[in-house]
């Protein structure tokens, strides 16, 4: 196979036997990795991620299934052949108190590891200056001790510790959980950066769709120990493969509403409640052609895809709904406008100058060209 991939996973499972029961954590997982890449893995907490993870880089056996890298079966390697891949594979984790030596200041414990990198020493004091100040810190923490640090500062030395060693896979274990929402996206930035000055493998784990999306170059998402998707944050966004993925990825999630298929003479209507939608001809064709025709199917609609601008009422009268506003949330760049049709919860994303109040009865109107239509009995996509 290709040398353009780092590490190819194929057909992994994992499964742990406790008290005499057995749990599949992970079943039938495959995906590459191309050099370079930042890929993400994201999903709910529990649906197998850090579990993954230690099968790429071989902290774990798994059950079945292979691990390549750079095309070599490491599946099964052990000894000193497993510790020499390590050398290559850094991990940053949630916590990383446990990697820190307790006896060593902040400086020294980077000063070792530079030294084992053979940085001459004149330098390594302001090399040492410089990672601390690539993750956000100055360098009066050079002579403090771990125990001394916030949990979010001890979780940048780890980062920067990492970055020390320059390997060529990169796993980041949610390294941004244990710190505040601002400093967060700080780091989420950094991160970015860092990947395209060392043009180096990373996985990053997490559980934030946002930080997946920002991150990742491709992202794998999980669910209870399956891949649902794997493809680019766009992709991701604007053609889910189910309904899972299309309600994790993006922010206000998207709005789901079940409706009926329903032909009327020409048209395919989406019925629900009192309300009936004309699907637009090509998305229209399309469901006839997958026999979809009474069946019972899930509409999604994402916020930003509806819209309470007069214009855009005028121009599209064949989907436009009254609804009375529950909760006006400002953001200050745009307005979440929270509703209900029927008994479905809806959420609207609109423009910041917009006058609907709480109260308020609002005509919207949905941009049916970015609808999907899902099956409710599979949740598989019918027509993005
Ligand atoms: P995530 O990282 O997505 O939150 P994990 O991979 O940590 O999920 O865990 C997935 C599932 O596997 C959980 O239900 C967890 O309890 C179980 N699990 C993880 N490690 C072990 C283990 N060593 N023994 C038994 N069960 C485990
Ligand atoms: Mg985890």
């Amino acid at each position: 196979e290709s040398l353009e991939y780092l590490l190819i996973i194929k057909g992994i499972s994992k499964v742990y036997k406790k008290d005499n029961k057995e749990y599949k954590v992970l079943e039938d997982i495959n995906f590459k990795i191309k050099k370079g890449e930042m890929i993400g893995i994201v999903g709910e907490s529990g649906s197998g991620k850090s579990t993954l993870a230690r099968q790429i880089i071989r902290l774990e056996k798994p059950t079945s299934g292979q691990v390549l890298l750079n095309n070599k079966d490491i599946t099964n390697i052990k000894g000193k052949e497993l510790k020499n891949i390590y050398k290559d594979m850094q991990m940053v984790f949630q916590d990383p108190i446990g990697s820190f030596d307790p006896r060593l200041t902040i400086g020294k414990s980077i000063d070792e590891l530079l030294k084992n990198n053979k940085v001459p020493k004149n330098i390594r004091k302001e090399k040492i200056i410089e990672l601390l100040k690539l993750v956000g810190l100055d360098k009066q923490y050079i002579d403090k001790y771990p125990r001394e640090l916030s949990g979010g500062q001890r979780q940048r030395v780890a980062m920067g510790r990492a970055i020390v060693r320059e390997p060529k896979v990169f796993l980041m274990d949610e390294p941004l959980s244990n710190l505040d929402a601002k400093l967060r996206v700080q780091m989420r930035v950094e991160i970015s950066k860092l990947h395209q000055r060392l043009q180096t493998t990373i996985i990053y784990v997490t559980h934030d769709q946002t930080e997946a999306m920002t991150l990742g170059t491709r992202i794998v998402v999980m669910k209870d120990g399956i891949i649902q998707q794997v493809d680019t944050p766009q992709n991701l966004y604007d053609k889910p493969c189910n309904l899972f993925v299309a309600g994790f990825m993006g922010m206000p999630p998207m709005n789901f509403i079940d409706c009926k298929v329903v032909k009327s003479g020409a048209d395919i209507l989406l019925m629900f409640g009192s309300h009936s939608i004309k699907v637009p001809d090509s998305k229209a064709e399309r469901l006839i052609a997958l026999d979809a025709v009474d069946k019972e199917v899930v509409l999604g609609i994402r916020p930003e895809d509806i819209h309470d601008e007069q214009l855009f009422i005028e121009s599209s009268p064949e989907s436009v709904i009254d609804a009375r506003i529950n909760i006006y949330e400002m953001l200050g760049a745009e307005v979440y406008l929270y509703f209900t049709i029927d008994q479905f919860d809806i959420t609207a994303r609109v423009n910041a100058r917009t006058t609907a109040r709480p109260g308020d009865t609002v005509q919207f109107a949905f941009d049916l060209s970015k609808i999907h239509i899902f099956d409710k009995e599979t949740e598989e996509i019918l027509v993005s």
